[in-house]
């Protein structure tokens, strides 16, 4: 066996193994970085793994030209900071949007959809590490847009994405992940709403976040080892 299909293997028996819920749960491919080349592409698809991530729309038009007809079987994933500009050539095909960060880029977003008739599957990311660096909404902001949100007719809000903040510190780490499914269950019972998704944890991180509750994990360096 090759390096992928040993990689994706390990994490689905994590999947099994750590998870309170593993029939819920989805590995999502991060396919961003620069070693993953077609070949990579497909010995994911050969392990059924057909929803790729990318963070950058540049890169992910990259990857459609690799794959060519075969680009339509993947359910692509945004999960990086998207730019309002950028929005239109991905509208189109895109299969959920994780990074809803801004009310300004939901609208613009809600706005392409309604365009093409679509409704988007979108979670908002939360910046709950307080770190400069890391996108998302800050916590209040997000509360206070949240009525606003709710009537972008062309989003579905299926849930919230974040990252957890860069450190060693496992307690930290989970701490934010467990936040992160409180802020879905507060939003769930203040706004009726129906928050289901909450999509987190990396290579670093996911065996923790599928025990906090993560149905989304997001797999990127640790499948090219
Ligand atoms: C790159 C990236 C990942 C994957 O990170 P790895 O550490 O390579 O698993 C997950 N989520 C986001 C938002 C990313 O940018």
């Amino acid at each position: 066996m090759s390096s992928v299909t040993e990689n994706v293997q390990e994490v689905l028996e994590d999947i099994k193994k750590y998870s309170i819920y593993p029939e819920r749960v989805k590995l999502v491919a991060v396919t961003k970085y620069p070693i993953v080349t077609k070949e990579k592409l497909e010995e994911l698809m050969k392990n059924g793994i057909f929803s790729f991530g990318e963070n950058r729309v540049q890169v992910l038009e990259e990857k459609l030209e690799l794959l060519g007809d075969e680009k339509d079987k993947i359910q692509w994933n945004f999960i990086g900071n998207l730019q309002k500009n950028k929005v239109k050539y991905i509208i189109d095909f895109i299969h959920m949007i994780h990074s809803i960060n801004k009310l300004s880029l939901a609208e613009e977003v809600n706005k392409r959809a309604e365009k093409i008739g679509r409704v988007v599957d979108v979670l908002i990311e939360i910046n709950l590490s307080g770190e400069d660096s890391k996108e998302g909404y800050e916590l209040e902001e997000f509360y206070k847009d949240i009525p606003e949100l709710v009537k972008l007719k062309n989003l579905n809000i299926c849930g919230l994405m974040t990252m957890a903040p860069n450190t060693g510190d496992e307690n930290l780490i989970r701490g934010s992940f467990k936040k992160l499914r409180e802020i879905k269950d507060s939003v769930n019972n203040k706004f009726n709403n129906n928050l289901t998704e909450l999509s987190m944890g990396m290579s670093g991180d996911y065996k923790i976040a599928l025990e906090e509750g993560a149905t989304i994990i997001r797999i990127g360096s640790k499948l090219y080892e």
